[in-house]
């Protein structure tokens, strides 16, 4: 017979009684410490009844421990800030455009007070919120009118289900294209009510095959911007200036979806062309959709521009209620567009073209200064270097453009069968970090792309954490 007595668990009420607990309950509520005690102890319970707990394992400063941990744990916000070393700048998964301080401000104000969101302050009567934006829009596009929504995708849908329900949208077979997740021409034209009609092939589409399509059921034609892929070599599109005649000498409307719609000419900075909206409407688009966070660099946002009875048509659809921007995402967008007004000053200001335009030899340099720290910290089985690097715009812009960058490039020095399993533990380890710090693993390397590391201090003092498990 066993000589120990039944070991037992404490109460709850000990528990609550108990100082180490006191000062949980003073940071978490009473409630979440009692909830997170009583998880606990139901856990602990076959362990103790089975002999298996011993009582230093269930004494009262040990379970405070362990509760302060759990809550500790749930407090943490699920939202949270990482770096973004993929390569890729306007990674659609990482939140795309970060905000200029400006916009940060002008969201602040928004959040924290009332505001003319719409309400006309010179009449006193009703507003409307795209009024906010639109004398900056038509501005910098030259359109007529202007109107808002959530995002690109909705720009696309709504515009498509205001002009075209149950007509059809002719579109060439070379620009039924799928971007990221679940948007995809087809379907969103499905959706939106317009019956498609594909004009063309993958790789030509010429001015006589819309001229064929075009008929008394016709309710639009329209062009997309292949922004995430490009075809080339024996390759036919009609431009949109003749695209547009054909379009308005059958009194049709020609939709254009840019997609990134640049509002300027980013040759200027040394980034590959894009398309601008000012352009797409001086050559005759009569509605351009376009969104407000990949190379327009401000918040989620879908921008709908062109002639001013088709925004008035958009405008009345009771989807627009459906799809409109918030206060918070107008307010950011006003203040990044005001930067546009200031072109020179304009890389220096918006953060998202500060880092697609920093200089290779910049980044490099800061690559030979990490180096060091980080061969240091991951110690001898890895081979950190400092390399150069090729990076992406992202979010669909320019699939085949390069970003001339720089990289830590970290190779684990360890037989061809074990380097799968060292460079996934390393990236989980990075990932683990208080910032988790995100990069590819491409070649069997890892590699951190510095292009997007602003925020040195904060990278460097979380090194010291880093470990990987072997
Ligand atoms: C990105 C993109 C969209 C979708 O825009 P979101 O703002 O992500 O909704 C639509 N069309 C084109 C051509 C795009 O590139």
């Amino acid at each position: 017979m066993s000589s120990s007595v039944a070991l037992r668990l404490p109460s709850i009420d000990g528990l609550l009684r108990h100082p180490a607990c006191a000062p949980l309950a003073e940071r978490y509520g009473r409630d979440c410490l009692l909830t997170g005690l009583r998880q606990l102890l139901d856990e602990l319970r076959p362990g103790v009844l089975s002999g298996q707990l011993s009582a230093v394992e269930i004494g009262a400063e040990v379970l405070a421990g362990r509760v302060g941990e759990r809550l500790a744990q749930q407090q943490r916000s699920q939202v949270r800030r990482v770096f973004n070393l993929t390569g890729t700048v306007l990674h659609t998964n990482l939140g795309r455009a970060l905000l200029p301080e400006e916009a940060i401000e002008a969201v602040q104000m928004a959040a924290r007070y009332p505001l003319n969101l719409e309400f006309d302050l010179a009449t006193g009567k009703r507003g409307d919120r795209d009024d906010l934006i639109e004398g900056l829009i038509r501005e910098l596009t030259g359109a007529e009118a202007v109107t808002v929504v959530n995002n690109n995708a909705a720009a696309v849908l709504l515009t498509l289900n205001s002009l075209g329900a149950r007509k059809e949208g002719i579109i060439s077979r070379g620009e039924l294209i799928e971007i990221g997740g679940a948007f995809r021409i087809p379907d969103i034209m499905a959706r939106a009510g317009v019956r498609l009609h594909e004009v063309g092939t993958t790789n030509r589409t010429h001015a006589r095959d819309y001229q064929a399509a075009i008929g008394p059921r016709s309710g639009l034609i329209m062009r997309v911007h292949a922004s995430n892929y490009s075809i080339e070599g024996f390759t036919a599109r009609v431009p949109t200036a003749e695209l547009a005649e054909l379009a308005h000498t059958h009194g049709l409307p020609l939709l254009e979806d840019l997609g990134s719609g640049s509002l300027l000419d980013l040759t200027r900075w040394g980034l590959p062309a894009e398309p601008t909206v000012r352009q797409a409407l001086l050559d005759g688009a009569d509605i351009v959709t376009f969104s407000g966070d990949k190379l327009l660099g401000g918040p989620q946002a879908g921008l709908i521009v062109g002639r001013k009875e088709l925004i008035a048509k958009i405008k009345k659809n009771p989807l627009k209620r459906a799809l409109r921007v918030d206060k918070l995402t107008l307010a950011a967008l006003e203040a990044v567009l005001g930067l546009y007004r200031d072109p020179d000053r304009l890389a220096e200001r918006l953060p998202s073209l500060r880092l697609l335009t920093r200089p290779q030899a910049e980044i490099h340099a800061q690559a030979l200064r990490l180096q060091p720290l980080l061969a240091d910290v991951l110690g001898e089985v890895w081979l950190v270097s400092a390399v150069e690097a090729l990076g992406m715009i992202g979010s669909g812009s320019q699939p085949v453009a390069r970003l001339p960058s720089a990289a830590l490039c970290c190779r684990p020095q360890v037989s061809k069968r074990w380097r799968g399993r060292y460079l996934l533990n390393l990236e989980a380890a990075l990932r683990g970090l208080p910032i988790p710090v995100l990069g590819r693993i491409d070649d069997d390397a890892l590699w951190l792309d510095l292009r997007q590391l602003d925020d040195e201090p904060a990278w460097l003092a979380q090194l010291a954490q880093l470990q990987v498990d072997l």
